[in-house]
């Protein structure tokens, strides 16, 4: 006789980040997720505090920052913590997309216990950690998952559908059981560069018993201007060639498709991009052609020489190189949702700090990796699921749901079954 199907939720709830969905059955486990909890506000792990090199995994479950589940690390990333450690056979790991809060704890994984994701995704993983020092822990057992090709595992069917994320291999899933089934979004939006992927998404999950969806823009605080990836280019693009001065950018570099933009954009407006050493050797490693570093690269007396011929990418880890930097009028800092990554950041309040002394313009040209709170209801509307479960949002409450779905607000570590979830959708039906 089956137990049914469990559902829990690890994290992702009622904040932005560390998502992490664990169903189970008869003893096999499927981990949706295994993001790390991107320190903020008043958490204890905030800068200047981090847990210890080579024992972030202990520190992190000590604190109560990382899920507490049996059998899937490395013993030697739990040991003194009372955590059981892996490899259960029983339990396997998907991954989203390639971004540390829904892959950061993926290292920890014992390489006994495989780990899918999208080949860009792994691709992406494996320059990171030559690149170094992220992510934490080491490389697991990767296995990559081809689009729309279903993994068996016990009870579960589990296929990966392409979505457009502001990271190239994002997937979101379906997982098929006898007791129902559960789509995840993973991170999406529809004002990316390759829309159709999270509409065809929408299209194949349609019907869902139960639809897990991230939620980051419901959050307060999230209404930026808004620009299509498009947008985003044409802007720089301008900025480049009507900036006098040097161009300092922050441009998170997993964004290697608005990297590859840049590289072009600059190169046509004179400019050569400068990036820092760690951030180009990712970069090289990734596939990325013609990256200039600082080791490899043109010297301080060059840049002096020439403003106006080069773009610097900043190192949000090392503020007092801008000092360096020509600076002068005819100067401007471009923020590209680089790091720090907003107000969110610990250190976003010392980042405006140094742009104000130094009286750099800022100019903010950015774009989120995120559906707007509009794209979101029609993903929602096109899926139609019975359920919707908002998580990887700070105000999941804030979702509404299109007529005939029934919305359940997760509570952390709670465990629901998954026909009677199911079935809470069905009230409508009930009434008939
Ligand atoms: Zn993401």
């Amino acid at each position: 006789m089956s137990s049914g199907v469990q559902v829990s939720f690890l994290g992702g709830v009622g904040v932005i980040g560390s998502s992490k969905i664990l169903m189970e059955s008869d003893g096999w486990r499927v981990l949706l997720d295994l993001g790390l909890d991107i320190p903020a506000g008043t958490d204890l792990l905030r800068v200047p505090a981090a847990p210890r090199a080579g024992r972030e995994l202990a520190d992190r479950l000590r604190l109560g920052v990382a899920p507490k589940v049996e059998g899937v690390f490395r013993a030697s990333s739990v040991a003194g913590t009372g955590l059981g450690a892996g490899p259960d056979p029983k339990t396997v790991v998907f991954i989203s997309h390639a971004h540390l809060d829904h892959v950061g704890l993926a290292g920890w994984v014992d390489p006994g216990i495989g780990v899918y994701a999208a080949e860009e995704s792994i691709r992406m993983m494996r320059a990171l950690a030559v690149a170094g020092p992220v992510p934490e822990g080491g490389v697991p057992t990767w296995h990559p998952l081809q689009p729309g090709g279903p993994v068996s595992w016990g009870p579960f069917t589990i296929t990966g559908y392409p979505v457009d994320h502001d990271v190239p291999g994002a997937m979101g899933f379906l997982v098929r059981t006898e007791a129902g089934s559960l789509a995840y979004t993973g991170d999406f939006r529809l004002h990316g560069r390759h829309p159709e992927q999270t509409e065809s998404f929408a299209r194949l999950v349609h019907g869902v018993d139960v639809l897990v969806t991230e939620g980051t823009m419901l959050s307060a605080g999230f209404t930026s201007a808004w620009r299509t990836e498009n947008q985003v280019d044409e802007q720089i693009s301008q900025e480049l060639i009507g900036t006098p001065g040097l161009v300092v950018i922050s441009m998170y570099p997993r964004n290697v498709e608005r990297v590859r933009a840049l590289i072009a954009e600059a190169g046509e407006a004179g400019r050569i991009v400068v990036w820092p050493d760690a951030m180009g050797r990712f970069l090289r490693e990734y596939g990325i052609s013609e990256v200039v570093t600082w080791d490899q690269g043109p010297d301080l007396v060059e840049i002096h020489a020439h403003p106006d011929r080069y773009v610097v990418q900043f190192d949000a880890t090392d503020m007092a190189h801008l000092l360096d930097l020509p600076l002068g009028p005819g100067a401007v800092f471009i923020h590209a949702n680089g790091e720090p990554l907003g107000a969110f950041d610990p250190r976003w309040e010392l980042f405006q700090a140094w742009i104000e002394r130094l009286r750099l313009p800022l100019l903010m040209i950015g774009s989120p990796g995120h559906a707007s709170h509009h794209d979101l209801d029609r993903v929602l509307a096109t899926i139609s699921p019975r359920v919707v479960i908002p998580i990887h949002t700070a105000d999941p409450a804030r979702l509404l749901p299109p007529i005939g779905t029934t919305r359940v607000l997760p509570e952390r570590g709670r465990t629901y079954d998954l026909a009677a979830l199911g079935r809470s959708g069905r009230a409508d039906e009930a009434v008939r």
